[in-house]
């Protein structure tokens, strides 16, 4: 299975021109949160139309994969906390999103969303702990998590980690295949971070962002056993199925199972 992984998108139409002309080319297409940007003028609900519009023409194009993040949060709940309401919108166009679980190929693919308090936080808690059943039957179990872990070098700022306690925990207990993650966007940037950490037996994967029309991005082959990021800084490959070295190795030429 090729899975293409962006995410912090950030209402960069361009990004999402480049996401989509890129989709036919892999089996499966992760957008892991932040498509909004909170910092633009351009009214939130303005944005979210325009973005669901985008979804919904790469949902009728190929398998898509999208997860909230925190630039996402457009509603607070009965309790007080923010969540993304719009995923309901997402959902209804037929796209598997925030705390839905999904059979992708082999794998068993849960998709959480962004917890700003206590009750999604043990929402989220709750999935993982009923998809851990499930994925004992999976090859694999892949989890889409905007936040990346803490005290990893995807979670990098360059001045201090910037990730999230619980989900290590969750690493911890659950030992997850792959985490495609995002949030922190300087990561794969500054000395110290990266784009990929390996936590036990779990890979995590945080693409960064970058300002143009071609979105940082990781590209996996999971036959090949191989993941690559591509970013205006270089790109570097790591094989899945040994160990991490750092840095990771630079690539010169794209592998020979990329499409282009
Ligand atoms: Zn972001």
């Amino acid at each position: 299975m090729k899975i293409l992984l962006v995410s912090d998108l950030h209402y960069a139409l361009k990004q999402y021109d480049w996401a989509a002309a890129a989709q036919p080319d892999y089996d499966l297409v992760i957008i892991a949160g932040d498509h909004l940007d909170v910092a633009n003028p351009l009214d939130g609900r303005v944005q979210t139309v325009v973005i669901l519009n985008y979804l919904k023409r790469m949902a009728a194009q190929g398998r898509l994969i999208v997860s909230s993040g925190n630039h996402d949060l457009d509603t607070r709940d009965a309790s007080g906390e923010k969540i993304a309401a719009w995923m309901e919108r997402v959902r209804g166009l037929g796209i598997p999103t925030d705390g839905d679980t999904v059979e992708a190929g082999d794998a068993l693919v849960t998709i959480c969303p962004w917890w700003d308090g206590p009750r999604v936080r043990e929402a989220v808690a709750g999935q993982l702990a009923r998809d851990a059943v499930r994925a004992k039957d999976a090859r694999r179990w892949y989890w889409v998590y905007h936040a990346p872990p803490d005290s990893s070098p995807t979670s990098w700022t360059g001045k201090r980690h910037f990730g999230d306690v619980e989900l290590n925990q969750w690493i911890d207990a659950y030992r997850p295949d792959i985490v495609f993650a995002g949030h922190i966007h300087e990561a794969p940037f500054r000395p110290g971070g990266s784009w990929v950490d390996r936590i036990g037996p779990t890979w995590v994967f945080n693409c960064g962002r970058q300002i143009g029309p071609t979105p940082t991005y990781v590209a996996l082959d999971t036959e090949a056993g191989e993941a690559a990021w591509f970013s205006l800084a270089g790109a570097e490959m790591v094989t899945l199925d040994a160990p991490l070295t750092r840095p990771p190795p630079a690539l010169t030429a794209p592998p020979a199972w990329m499409p282009r």
